[in-house]
C-alpha cells in the first residue's frame, strides 16, 4: 500500500511506515491517492461472510499482498466482539459499535493499531504517549495492554474525566502507565507536543502517539460499515443512508472509504454545537469558532483534523461536497430527541447517537433506510442518560468490576521536565 502526505505529495510511504510515523512532514496526513473498488459481485460475496472473514478480505485488498503477513491473524485477534445493527423505528437502525472492552467504537481502531504496531516494530522499542479527555485514552490503554515491547503513558486532566473513564485507564498496570495531570486537557496536550519536539527524547523512547490520525485506526473502521450493510435485509440495501456523529471526522472518513470501495450508501454529517463543517458546507467559509462544551463531549472539536482526508477522497472519487446532508444539534435538542425516541420506541440513545439519529431523521427520504452509528454505550454517559430519561441504567458487569479495582496512577503538574524524568528515570523507557 502506498500512502501520500497530503501536504507534500513527494513524501510517499508504505502502510507500515505510516503506522509507525503517524504523521508526515509539515503535519501532513497520510492518505491513499488511488483506490481500487470491488466489483458489485465481489461486494455481494463479501456481504455473505462474517465480520472477521470479511474484514480480512477488505483490509488485505486495501493494504495489498506485499505487506504485513500477520494481517489475517491480527484481525481475528482484534475483532472479538460484535457490531449488531439494532432496529429503532422500522426506518432506521443503530449500528452498535460499543460492545468492545471499553464500550466505545474506538476499540476497533485502537485494538487493530496496537497489534499492527507490535507486528511491525520488530525489535525496536516503542512508547505510546497520549493525552486524553476520556474515551481515547481508555481505548488505547486497553488495546495496548500486555502488547510486548510497547509501553503506554496516558496523560489525563485531574478531576475532568469520569470515574468510569479513570478506572479504565488507571487499573490495568503492567505496561500501561496512568499519569494524572493537575491541569486542564489542553496542558496535557501541550506536554505531549513538547515531548514530540524533543528529538533526542523521542528517539530514546521510540515515541508514537496512537491518535486518531493514524491511518491504521481509520482502516479498521472501514470494516464495520460493511458489517452494517451485511445485516440489512437485501430488499432494503438499495437506498441506504449512514448518519455519523462527527468530532475529528475519522469515523466518517472510514465510511467514505467503504463507499469508495463500492458500498452503496449516502452519508449524513451530524455535529453538535461545534459546527465548523456544517457552516463550511453551507457558506464555503472555513471559520472555526472557539470549542464549546456539550453533553456529546467526544464531538467537542472545532478544528477536525481528519477533514483534509474527506476532501482528498472527494477529489479522488469526483464527489461533490454538496452531496452531503448535514446538521448540527444543540444540547436541548439532543435531550428532547433522546426523550422522544425513548417514549416512542423504548430505545435508549446516549447523546452522541442521539445527535446522529436526530440529523438522520431530518434528512431521511421516503424509501430510504437509515443507519446511525452508536459510538458509545449509554452507560458511559450514565448520569446524563439517567437524568434525561428518568431511568437507572445498569452498568455492564465488566465495567462494574473494573470500578472496584484500586487506581494505580502518578500525579504531577503540567510540566514536561517532570514527565520526562518520570519516563526516563522511574519507568526507564529508554533502557
Ligand atoms: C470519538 C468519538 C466520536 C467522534 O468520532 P470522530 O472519528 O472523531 O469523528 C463520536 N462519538 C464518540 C462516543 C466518540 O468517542
Amino acid at each position: 500500500m502506498q500512502l501520500v502526505n497530503l501536504k507534500d505529495n513527494a513524501e510517499r510511504v508504505t502502510f507500515a511506515q505510516a503506522v509507525k510515523q503517524g504523521i508526515g512532514a509539515h503535519q501532513g496526513l497520510f492518505f491513499m491517492d488511488k483506490l481500487e473498488p470491488f466489483s458489485p459481485s465481489e461486494i455481494d460475496s463479501l456481504l455473505q461472510l462474517d465480520l472477521v472473514a470479511r474484514s480480512q478480505k477488505v483490509l488485505r485488498h486495501l493494504i495489498g499482498s506485499d505487506e504485513l503477513p500477520e494481517l489475517e491473524a491480527i484481525i481475528a485477534d482484534a475483532f472479538t466482539f460484535k457490531a449488531p445493527l439494532v432496529n429503532v423505528d422500522g426506518k432506521s437502525a443503530c449500528l452498535e459499535l460499543f460492545h468492545g472492552p471499553t464500550l466505545a467504537f474506538k476499540d476497533f481502531g485502537a485494538r487493530f493499531m496496537a497489534r499492527v504496531l507490535s507486528a511491525i516494530i520488530g525489535n525496536d522499542k516503542c512508547t505510546i504517549l497520549t493525552a486524553t479527555s476520556g474515551d481515547t485514552g481508555a481505548a488505547v490503554a486497553d488495546a495496548f495492554y500486555h502488547q510486548p515491547k510497547i509501553n503506554v503513558v496516558v496523560l489525563y486532566p485531574k478531576g475532568m474525566v469520569s470515574p468510569l473513564q479513570e478506572s479504565l485507564i488507571a487499573t490495568l498496570g503492567d505496561n500501561i502507565h496512568a499519569v494524572e495531570v493537575d491541569a486542564p486537557f489542553d496542558n496535557c496536550q501541550d506536554m505531549v507536543k513538547t515531548a514530540f519536539d524533543d528529538a533526542a527524547f523521542k528517539q530514546a523512547v521510540g515515541l508514537n502517539s496512537a491518535n486518531s490520525i493514524n491511518i491504521s485506526r481509520l482502516l479498521a473502521q472501514v470494516c464495520y460499515y460493511f458489517e452494517a450493510v451485511a445485516q440489512v435485509p437485501v430488499e432494503k440495501r438499495e437506498h441506504l443512508v449512514f448518519a455519523v456523529p462527527c468530532g475529528n471526522f475519522g469515523n466518517i472518513t472510514a465510511g467514505l472509504i467503504a463507499k469508495a470501495l463500492g458500498l452503496k450508501a449516502r452519508f449524513v454529517i451530524a455535529c453538535n454545537a461545534n459546527d465548523t463543517v456544517p457552516r463550511y458546507l453551507k457558506s464555503g467559509q472555513w471559520e472555526p469558532h472557539a470549542t464549546v462544551a456539550t453533553i456529546s463531549n467526544a464531538m467537542d472539536i472545532s478544528r477536525p483534523n481528519n477533514w483534509p482526508r474527506v476532501e482528498a477522497l472527494c477529489r479522488l472519487m469526483g464527489w461533490s461536497l454538496q452531496d452531503f446532508d448535514y446538521g448540527s444539534v444543540s444540547d436541548d435538542e439532543t435531550r428532547a430527541h433522546m426523550r422522544s425516541v425513548h417514549e416512542a420506541t423504548g430505545y435508549v440513545l446516549e447523546p452522541h447517537a442521539a445527535v446522529a439519529h436526530k440529523v438522520l431523521s431530518e434528512h431521511l427520504k421516503d424509501g430510504e433506510f437509515g443507519i446511525f452509528l452508536g459510538t458509545a454505550h449509554p452507560a458511559k454517559f450514565k448520569s446524563e442518560v439517567d437524568k434525561t430519561l428518568g431511568i437507572d441504567l445498569p452498568l455492564p458487569k465488566a465495567l462494574a468490576d473494573r470500578m472496584n479495582l484500586a487506581l494505580d496512577k502518578k500525579l504531577m503538574g503540567a510540566d514536561f521536565a517532570t514527565l520526562k524524568s518520570y519516563m526516563l528515570d522511574d519507568l526507564k523507557l529508554a533502557d
